[in-house]
């Protein structure tokens, strides 16, 4: 049973703050600063370059990805950790494109998160072959799916709806139909329980600075499917995916059948010591009952909202099982009023054109909190406080 009086405690909240946000930066765990203090002293100051051997730097890529990839469904083995997603997004694409050689569409949707179409189109660009990016509306993602469609590229859980794809009916279509699939699991990899290895996707990839709360530009992830790790080509071939980096031979032969040939040149080991506390706090929780809870709080928040708050419009779907972890309201002066709630110390952000987006973690946040923040918003709704000129203006980061 997951202990959520326990996992709360794990975290360094700033007293009184309601964090509402850790879909998009989780919080700080306690053991962050110890683990911070012990990586400098007992092993930057004190091993210096033997730390690579002595502390194991050099394979945390997979000691990590192992921990990532329990919690999305994936065998050990099968995923690493490193580089940004976005980084992640460019060389699974890419090797998916290889795969299916003679089919030029790319099929994604509209509700992606743009740096993933940035990176295809870059993509396209550097192929320079003809091909296209087809962008449907989510919900016409499985009709979009033909035998002129060479890789499916999708995020799970839409990033500013919550709306969740069919992973498993997506795949199925997908394969029967002869592509090859990417998911980004951004906004999945600890919020819903996702099963990359049962439903046999080809590439998974994710962060680990959102819900699993391994700090500002904590690494990313990427998951290959076992049949594939013979052949895969990583294309950013950088000398830690070679299959005998120390070799330093001049030309590049990828670490064969093993994921490290995903890897791509040496990752932030500081980073990597944030990111293994806050796998400590996962290592205690259970996925499903993480969801479980998920969907308690996200029910009665939306219920307490939709009867007190009545200006703002849900936009996530209302069926739980449709949703991931978060959950969005469109309100026409969104902006403004998420900048009072968080003058109020209530932590949610703000996504264009004019969605509130409110992320629903349970491992720090619990009723008291979710009722606390719709009485705040309420209050400032009802004041029309977001008016404020001090509300009103954007900043560089929403
Ligand atoms: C958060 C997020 C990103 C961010 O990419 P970075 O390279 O880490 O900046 C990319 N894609 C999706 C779907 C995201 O939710």
């Amino acid at each position: 049973m997951t202990d959520f009086e326990w996992t709360r405690q794990q975290f360094d909240l700033p007293e009184g703050m309601i964090y509402l946000n850790g879909n998009s930066l989780g919080p700080m765990p306690r053991a962050s600063v110890p683990a911070m203090t012990s990586f400098l002293n007992d092993e930057w100051r004190t091993e210096l370059i033997k730390g690579w051997n002595t502390k194991n730097w050099f394979m945390q890529t997979n000691t990590l990805g192992d921990r990532v990839g329990r919690l999305v469904g994936a065998a050990e083995g099968t995923t690493v950790v490193g580089d940004t997603l976005s980084i992640k997004v460019f060389q699974a694409v890419a090797a998916g494109m290889k795969m299916v050689p003679d089919r030029r569409v790319i099929l994604s949707d509209n509700g992606n998160f743009p740096t993933d179409l940035y990176m295809v189109e870059g993509l396209m660009k550097l192929r320079d072959a003809g091909y296209t990016l087809r962008t449907p509306d989510p919900e016409d993602v499985m009709d979009a799916i033909t035998e002129e469609v060479g890789v499916v590229m999708l995020t799970e859980v839409d990033y500013r709806t919550g709306r969740r794809h069919d992973m498993k009916a997506v795949i199925e279509k997908a394969h029967a139909l002869g592509a090859v699939v990417v998911w980004d699991l951004a906004h999945s990899a600890g919020a819903v329980p996702v099963d990359v290895g049962g439903f046999d996707t080809d590439f998974a990839i994710g962060c680990t600075y959102k819900y699993l709360n391994g700090g500002p530009g904590a690494p990313a992830f990427i998951y290959v499917a076992p049949r594939l790790l013979d052949t895969v080509e990583p294309f950013l071939s950088g000398w830690y995916g070679h299959e005998a980096p120390f070799a330093f031979d001049t030309d590049y032969r990828p670490m064969p059948g093993k994921i490290e040939r995903m890897r791509i040149g040496t990752p932030s080991i500081a980073s990597f010591a944030l990111l293994s506390v806050a796998l400590d706090i996962w290592d205690k929780a259970d996925m499903d009952e993480v969801h479980a809870k998920s969907i308690e709080l996200s029910e009665l928040f939306i219920r307490e909202v939709e009867a007190r708050c009545p200006g703002l419009k849900l936009v996530s779907p209302r069926d739980p099982a449709a949703r991931g972890s978060h959950v969005s309201f469109a309100f026409e002066q969104g902006y403004a009023a998420m900048q009072a709630l968080i003058a109020d110390n209530v932590i949610g952000d703000f996504r264009a054109p004019d969605v509130m987006r409110f992320g629903i973690t349970p491992l720090f946040v619990n009723e008291a909190d979710i009722i606390d923040a719709v009485d705040k918003l309420e209050q400032i709704l009802e004041e029309e406080r977001y008016k404020d000129a001090q509300f009103q203006k954007r900043a560089l980061v929403t």
